[in-house]
């Protein structure tokens, strides 16, 4: 009955990173002793200073369908998140409260692709970028880089990618799944090349900015003159430990999200209301609260990045950022390991998971096919066992 359903879903590819989660949980369920390494998602609970606003906004009957674009009170929060960590001012109308992140990016492309525009993806890429240029009938075009240059995009490559229907572009530092940290200096390099043409638009996607280890974070839109045509994408899963709440937000010049209440109002309305009322209190906590997750997760890298080390033919970047590494395995390429003859990363991660019984991420859904991406989200106790067993299996 595939024919039935419309070219739109039958065109567009399933989310690697949950189809891994899921085949994972499926065989843990079937009572295989899987180690999953493959989301991006904090094995922390979320802290109680946020349960406990939630929990105060269930009492307080905080139940009743919210403004579409967020409570006011939510937007002003976010404002002075963007000024006390970006440098970036906005004003409540230009704030957007989504079902996640997911979504604020997806509302954006809805709004500003026509088919046929061409969306720059400086590779490795998140997943769903182009899935999400997909859905809007556009086209994506990824910018390759390597482990070489530690995962950046030069200025040379921005512009030669650029033609006459290029519409948008996406940064994201911390990158996911590189661990790639921008700095300032070139992310104005990059800005530099963009300059010079006034119809393409950014998405700075920043949803990692508090799990960085150490280069400053730098946002897009507090470069002068990108301000005006840059969207900043943010929300609480990461940092917070929020990820089953959904709630992200993006801050874009007014003209651009009104348009994305629009859109988000005939489709899901207002993100939901006790999650909106615990993200006023995540917010305007100060940062330092939640420095205890991101200093575990910088011993988690620090080990894993010790551990792959030893690993003959695994090489790996210094990620400086986000809970994830991206090891380039190419080095397996053409070898046969227990039986199994490894074409690509995706057979790399297949081997993975049924030989070592831990899962993983090929990296061509990525955008990056000589790498495979996994997440250091996860115990130290189970990181260890898990390099272990690829050690192991990889002889
Ligand atoms: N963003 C996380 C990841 O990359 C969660 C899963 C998803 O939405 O892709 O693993």
């Amino acid at each position: 009955m595939l024919e039935h359903l419309s070219d739109r879903i039958n065109n567009l590819p399933t989310s690697q990173t949950l189809a891994m989660a899921a085949k994972a949980r499926e065989l843990k369920e079937q009572g295989k002793d899987i180690i999953g390494l493959s989301l991006g998602e904090p094995d922390f609970n979320t802290p109680d200073f946020i349960k406990d606003a939630a929990i105060q906004a269930i009492n307080d009957n905080y139940n009743s369908y919210s403004p579409v674009n967020g409570y006011a009170e939510l937007r002003e929060a976010i404002c002075r998140k963007f000024q006390r960590d970006n440098n970036i001012t906005y004003i409540p109308n230009q704030i957007v409260v989504s079902t996640g992140a997911k979504q604020s990016i997806a509302n954006v492309a809805q709004v500003l692709l026509n088919p046929g525009d061409e969306v720059l993806l400086p590779a490795p890429y998140w997943v769903s970028y182009s899935a999400i240029a997909i859905l809007s009938e556009a086209t994506f075009v990824e910018i390759p880089s390597t482990i070489e240059t530690d995962f950046k995009i030069t200025p040379e490559q921005l512009e030669a990618a650029i033609t006459p229907k290029t519409k948008l572009i996406f940064f994201n530092s911390p990158n996911n799944p590189s661990g790639t940290v921008f700095s300032e200096e070139e992310f104005r390099a990059l800005a530099k090349v963009l300059e010079k043409y006034p119809n393409i638009y950014i998405i700075s996607d920043e949803i990692y900015e508090h799990i960085n280890y150490g280069t400053p974070n730098f946002s897009f839109a507090a470069i002068e003159n990108m301000y005006d045509r840059t969207i900043t994408v943010n929300g609480v899963a990461k940092a917070f430990a929020m990820t089953g709440w959904r709630i992200g937000y993006i801050g874009a010049p007014e003209w651009i999200a009104k348009a994305c209440t629009k859109m988000q109002g005939q489709i899901t309305s207002g993100a939901n209301c006790i999650a909106q009322r615990a993200t006023i209190t995540a917010l305007d906590a100060p940062v330092s609260k939640i420095q205890y997750m991101v200093d575990e997760f910088k011993i988690r890298r620090d080990l894993i990045l010790d551990l792959l080390g030893k690993i003959k033919g695994i090489e790996t970047n210094i990620a400086q950022g986000a809970f994830y590494v991206f090891p380039d395995v190419s080095y397996y390429f053409g070898k046969t390991i227990q039986g199994k003859t490894i074409n690509s990363a995706s057979d790399f991660a297949m081997l993975l998971l049924e030989k070592a019984n831990v899962a993983t991420v090929t990296g061509e859904a990525f955008g990056a096919p000589d790498c495979i991406r996994i997440s250091y989200a996860a115990s130290q106790e189970n990181i260890i066992e898990a390099i272990k067993r690829i050690s192991n299996v990889l002889g």
